[in-house]
């Protein structure tokens, strides 16, 4: 199977430097898409996407939005549809972390993560689909963790935990009705990875200890996770969907 020559793949969260999103991002410009990239941080969208356009030759576009916020999303999505070729695909990074222990957690931060982690995927998925069902073509793929797996157990607590276990059953539910519409929707649960999303707690050290669990015998690369969200966004990956895939050198088994 192909795709259409001229393809945009939407990524959220992915303008940070060091990111998951920003290597996923220009992975797959190197395999001919489009990138539209939004986030929270427009001038680093902005950055990341014209850094992409000019390594990579294909066009870019970075557009500064909350993905928890409909109009917002509305409002980037909107711009992205209206300069930038058709989305097929979209891939649903934007994320927050926690280390906040069970009984200090607040309502307010409780609901932050969710608000990004959870209602940010609902929002950019929703608002990307309708143009995916008319066409009868899409490939989303959100991000979850090995956190709602194991319950933490890296950094993070339990509202992060408990929000990336809630994009396991988004996937799964949204696949049944994406099927019949020739979209696929899949989650990527890895483990460790060294970006910035730990707040600067991921030293050497720390590397170390956590390895020390991981099959594999280290903590993952932002270009391990990019590899795998990329094949799952490709036109050869279309008889996978409803799929929850772990990247985390094995530990869902340590
Ligand atoms: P990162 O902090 O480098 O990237 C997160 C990005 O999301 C940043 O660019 C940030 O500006 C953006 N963002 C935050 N709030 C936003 C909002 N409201 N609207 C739009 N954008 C927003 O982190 P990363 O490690 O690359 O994380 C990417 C995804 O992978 C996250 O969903 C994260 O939970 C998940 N993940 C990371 C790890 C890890 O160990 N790094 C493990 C499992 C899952």
């Amino acid at each position: 199977p192909n795709f259409p020559a001229d393809r945009t793949v939407v990524l959220t969260g992915a303008a940070s430097e060091r990111g998951i999103g920003r290597s996923t991002a220009d992975k797959l410009a190197s395999l001919g898409w489009s990138v539209a990239i939004v986030d929270i941080d427009a001038d680093a969208a902005r950055t990341a996407a014209s850094a992409i356009e000019s390594a990579r030759g294909i066009r870019a576009i970075g557009v500064g939005a909350d993905v928890s916020d409909k109009a917002s999303v509305d409002a980037a999505i909107g711009e992205i549809e209206a300069t930038m070729p058709p989305i097929v695909g979209l891939v649903n990074l934007a994320g927050i972390s926690s280390p906040t222990e069970f009984m200090s957690e607040t309502v307010e931060a409780w609901d932050r993560v969710f608000a990004i982690n959870m209602r940010g995927s609902f929002l950019v998925s929703q608002r990307v689909l309708g143009g995916m069902i008319d066409r009868k073509l899409g490939r989303i793929v959100s991000i979850s963790s090995v956190s709602a797996q194991r319950g933490g157990g890296t950094y993070s607590k339990v509202a992060y935990s408990a929000s990336k276990a809630a994009i396991i059953g988004f996937t799964r539910a949204l696949a049944r009705e994406m099927g019949e519409h020739n979209i696929t929707v899949n989650a990527v649960a890895p483990g460790p990875i060294d970006t910035d999303i730990m707040g600067g707690t991921l030293t050497d050290e720390r590397k170390s200890e956590m390895s020390a669990d991981i099959l594999m015998g280290r903590v993952g690369t932002r270009d391990d996770v990019a590899a795998l969200i990329s094949f799952l966004l490709s036109a050869d990956a279309g008889y996978i969907t409803a799929a929850t895939y772990d990247i985390n050198g094995g530990l869902q088994v340590s």
